[in-house]
């Protein structure tokens, strides 16, 4: 591994989804000098990979590539991508953050994006980006809108045949590349390290992820987006158009044998979202979400949820009890509706589990900020000051918080910006 430089800013930001960007891009624009952290190898987060968003059915990558396009300008914004925080440590007024750079086997300075290595690469992989539904290359631009515009090689796919480095026109492909470890200094840090879905491979009672017709709600939102795998609505084992659709509610939130007893919030309006777009494009599909309670708590929400249900999407409540792939893909819910006798079984051409929600990154071992019980990142003051942390001069935005729609995302990068800005000015004046 090489060490290197050490990089000095007014501000680390750590996490390039949506709170992140939004902290930088206030920060930066009020004349302070932002280094943003991402482990993915493009900046955006979840929301670059959704379809549209609730309540307003806005396309998702429209209104997150401005943003993630003017963090990359921005004058006062550095991103790094692809890079493992090591460390994060604070003393007196100064904020010290190790990182590894992780090799892409390709030279960021010297790729121009232009493909050429994804085209004369042989090697054909299920594409991550569009939920395993389609194919992409060994080498490759992890997706079309990814910033920054550079390919990265996926050591555990290649044959290293050397056809990519053949065809790259700038010589940028390095298959020796290393890991490379540099230093953040700043005064102030804002953690906006996001979230995960836990695992359907996890849920024995539904399939442990084995049952073909049986997917994740952020592999719906793939099915659902304009660049999308398919290009229209299409079930992943034979291509057939599903003629009935499940949405599973809490699937793996609201249940302590999963580790995960609390609400995760946003899924029953995403699950209504998914709806509408679905009766959108088969109109004739019987759609049925199976939820335990509807939590529309949100501006606008409520009439979002009765829109869908105006719209024909059956609302069934009741607990999904198992589900069973039968022969020829369809999927049987058997449930308990509340107000059925006993348990019911219906068949579906495609169920969509609601995962739950859990914290993307643990600062366990790499930084003094504390969680709660549900490992979120901690806040002291959660009512008075929701974006504190215990670690003086490092704040927090976002989902790594705590389970956050984008609106209140958005409205918590800004005020972790604010208060990181009145910290900076307060050190300022100290000396
Ligand atoms: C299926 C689905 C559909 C949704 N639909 C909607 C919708 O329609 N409307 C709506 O309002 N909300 C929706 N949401 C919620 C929305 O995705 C979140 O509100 C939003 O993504 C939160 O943004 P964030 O930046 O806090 O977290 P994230 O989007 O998770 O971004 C966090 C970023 O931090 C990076 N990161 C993590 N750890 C580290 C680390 N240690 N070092 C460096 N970088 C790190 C991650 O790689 C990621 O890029 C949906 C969620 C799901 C799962």
């Amino acid at each position: 591994m090489t060490s290197g430089r050490t990089i000095t800013c007014d501000a680390l930001v750590v996490g390039g989804g949506i709170a992140g960007l939004q902290a930088a891009l206030d920060l930066a624009d009020q004349g302070f000098s932002v280094v943003i952290i991402e482990s993915d190898l493009s900046i955006g987060g979840k929301m670059i990979r959704l379809s549209k968003v609730f309540p307003t059915l806005d396309c998702s990558s429209c209104i997150t590539t401005p943003k993630m396009a003017s963090a990359a300008h921005h004058d006062n914004i550095t991103i790094f991508t692809w890079c493992e925080l090591q460390s994060l440590e604070r003393d007196n007024t100064t904020v010290t953050a190790r990182v590894t750079a992780r090799p892409r086997y390709v030279d960021e300075e010297k790729c121009i994006g232009c493909r050429k290595c994804e085209y004369a690469c042989p090697v054909l992989v299920p594409d991550p980006e569009q939920g395993g539904f389609s194919g992409t290359k060994a080498i490759r631009i992890p997706f079309s809108n990814a910033i920054p515009q550079v390919a990265a090689l996926d050591p555990e796919h290649c044959m290293l045949c050397g056809r990519c480095a053949r065809a790259c026109p700038t010589g940028a492909v390095d298959y020796l590349q290393q890991p490379r470890q540099f230093t953040v200094t700043a005064r102030t840090a804002v953690l906006a390290t996001g979230f995960e879905m836990t695992s359907p491979g996890d849920r024995p009672q539904y399939g442990n992820g084995t049952i073909a017709n049986v997917i994740t709600a952020l592999q719906m939102e793939r099915i659902l987006a304009p660049h999308g795998p398919y290009n229209r609505v299409l079930r992943p084992m034979d291509g057939m158009e599903p003629d009935s659709i499940a949405f599973v509610q809490c699937a793996g939130s609201r249940d302590l044998s999963m580790g995960v007893p609390y609400c995760s919030r946003f899924c029953c309006m995403y699950a209504i979202k998914q709806a509408m777009l679905l009766s959108g494009a088969l109109p004739l599909a019987d759609i049925v979400i199976y939820y335990m309670d509807i939590r529309a708590f949100g501006k606008g929400y409520e009439q979002f949820y009765q829109t869908a249900k105006a719209m024909g999407i059956q609302f069934v409540k009741g607990k999904v009890a198992r589900l069973q792939g039968l022969e020829g893909g369809t999927v049987a819910v058997h449930y308990e509706a509340q107000e059925g006798e006993g348990v019911s079984v219906d068949n579906h051409d495609l169920v969509v589990l609601s995962m739950g929600v859990v914290p993307h990154w643990s600062p366990e071992g790499i930084c003094r900020v504390s969680t709660g019980a549900d490992r979120f990142i901690r806040t002291v003051r959660p009512s008075l000051s929701p974006v504190r942390t215990d670690l003086e001069g490092v704040f927090v935005a976002g989902a790594a918080s705590g389970p956050k729609d984008i609106v209140d995302t958005i409205a918590e990068a800004g005020a972790a910006a604010m208060a990181a800005s009145n910290y900076l000015a307060a050190v300022r004046q100290q000396g």
